[in-house]
């Protein structure tokens, strides 16, 4: 039984609670879509049993139980979020709250075994025992990119995955990629519109989700990475040349408009996302910060502070906390490789820490280091900031950037992806094996790479029909 995230307690027996092609549950929450508990247990009895679903008197309960379930609701304790007792005759799952009750069933969907299929004979069993389970890191996030190349079914895909497999919370970042209201060049011609975009948001939220919203605050102004030269706004309308500084590249703090685009963005983006406790403001290689005629006249770091601390108020008004990454605070003389430092003299920014709100989060991100801990994040923690540790795609990395947030007592984890995801699903299963159980979590890839083939299957009822839908790739080779 390939659990994933891998339960931090779990004792099975040799009986089973057994099942056909029906089967009754009981959902004592509110808050929870039954249609999505249907359609998952559906999948996951290979469209072959149902799940009907009453409602209990006692809403607060958070629980779920199935079948001829006569016991006492579980009793939670201590750290368990989400507890599972099976019995012969039913389960019960009881979480903690809404999202660890879902967690809770994910757990027991991946737990059902297939006995027949045969028509009029169909059986499905759960091992008879008792599941406890905790996750060892709170905050759980993954950073998603929709960058031009990335079809709304794999945004999909890769959100239903990160839900499953117990993510918190996903950070959409979207390159140049999502229709503002605000202005038309901000997005490419064939960018997503809201209401496209918003069925994979509500299903996010359905399945246990937070989504931050994302945008870059300083540089990345472009909506484009560097390495290819793109300007989403520039390459379409010169004439809006003032909004950034002279390369284009980080946009300029001197000219109001800039603010008031940047407010409007922001807006859209919160209404999009949906309630929150996040704003994901970027901050990274802002190369150009203040390099324009106007700028360049001005005390750079009281630009930078008044604007950063600016924002962070705005949104504590509004109950949420801008998230910056932090290697721009990094004084790239004093750290050295392996840790990725972008601070320079010139910007004067990493002087800046001290008066820095600390309402807002540092993500630490660090790609290069692969043994030891990163020291970095003990320096955001000891400076006083809610720290993220954000790794990327080696597992080396991973685990180090793991490692590094639970012994120096960060808040979280926020992995990225960029461009590597569809070769590197794995990425999803192992970062949430490892953050939920840090000493018991799956290493081999392959293993995650075909268990999450066969989650994406069952979490769609009667999975992704056709040859270029299948999987997360259009294309075999
Ligand atoms: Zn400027």
């Amino acid at each position: 039984m390939n659990i994933i995230p891998r339960p931090q307690e779990i004792k099975l027996k040799e009986t089973a609670f057994s099942f056909g092609a029906h089967l009754d549950c009981t959902l004592f929450c509110d808050h929870i879509d039954e249609t999505l508990l249907s359609r998952l247990f559906r999948g996951f009895t290979h469209a072959t049993s149902r799940l009907a679903v009453a409602h209990g008197k006692e809403t607060t309960l958070n629980a779920i139980t199935f079948g001829d379930y006569h016991e006492q609701v579980i009793e939670l304790s201590g750290e368990v979020e989400y507890a599972i007792h099976i019995t012969e005759q039913g389960a019960c799952i009881r979480g903690d709250n809404r999202v660890s009750l879902l967690h809770g069933y994910y757990t027991f969907l991946q737990m059902i075994e297939t006995d027949s299929l045969e028509e009029g004979r169909e059986q499905f069993s759960v091992p008879c025992g008792d599941v406890k389970d905790w996750s060892d890191v709170d905050f759980r996030g993954i950073d998603l990119c929709i960058f031009s190349e990335t079809p709304l079914s794999f945004l999909q895909k890769a959100i239903r995955l990160c839900a499953f497999y117990k993510f918190t919370h996903v950070a959409l970042n979207f390159w140049g990629t999502l229709r503002y209201d605000a202005m038309e060049e901000l997005s490419w011609e064939h960018a997503y519109t809201k209401e496209e975009i918003r069925p994979v948001i509500e299903e996010a939220r359905a399945m246990g989700l937070e989504i931050i919203p994302m945008l870059n605050h300083l540089g990345h102004a472009a909506q484009a990475r560097d390495r290819y030269g793109k300007h989403v706004v520039l390459d379409q309308n010169p004439k809006l040349a003032l909004l950034f500084e002279e390369d284009g590249w980080t946009w300029c703090l001197s000219n109001p408009e800039t603010h008031k685009l940047l407010r409007k963005m922001r807006e859209e983006l919160m209404e999009l996302c949906g309630e929150g406790e996040y704003f994901s403001l970027g901050f990274d290689e802002a190369y150009s910060f203040a390099s324009c005629p106007k700028c360049r006249k001005k005390n750079k770091q009281e630009l930078f502070l008044h604007y950063i601390n600016g924002l962070a108020e705005e949104l504590k008004e509004k109950g949420r906390r801008g998230i910056i990454w932090g290697d721009m605070f990094l004084d790239k003389e004093k750290w050295q490789l392996p840790i990725w430092a972008t601070g320079r003299k010139e910007h004067g920014i990493y002087t800046c820490l001290d008066k820095l709100s600390r309402d807002l989060i540092i993500a630490d991100w660090q790609y290069e280091i692969k043994e030891g801990i990163a020291e970095s994040t003990g320096f955001f923690v000891e400076n006083g900031f809610d720290t993220l540790v954000s790794p990327w795609d080696t597992v080396e990395n991973i685990d180090v950037m793991t490692n590094t947030c639970i012994e120096k007592k960060a808040k979280g984890i926020l992995t990225t992806t960029w461009d590597t995801l569809p070769e590197r699903l794995w990425l999803i299963g192992y970062v949430a094996g490892k953050a939920w159980n840090s000493s018991h979590y799956s290493t081999e890839l392959d293993d995650i790479m075909v268990k999450s083939a066969e989650v994406l299957r069952k979490t769609r009822e009667n999975g992704y029909t056709g040859y270029h839908n299948a999987g997360w790739k259009p294309n075999e080779v």
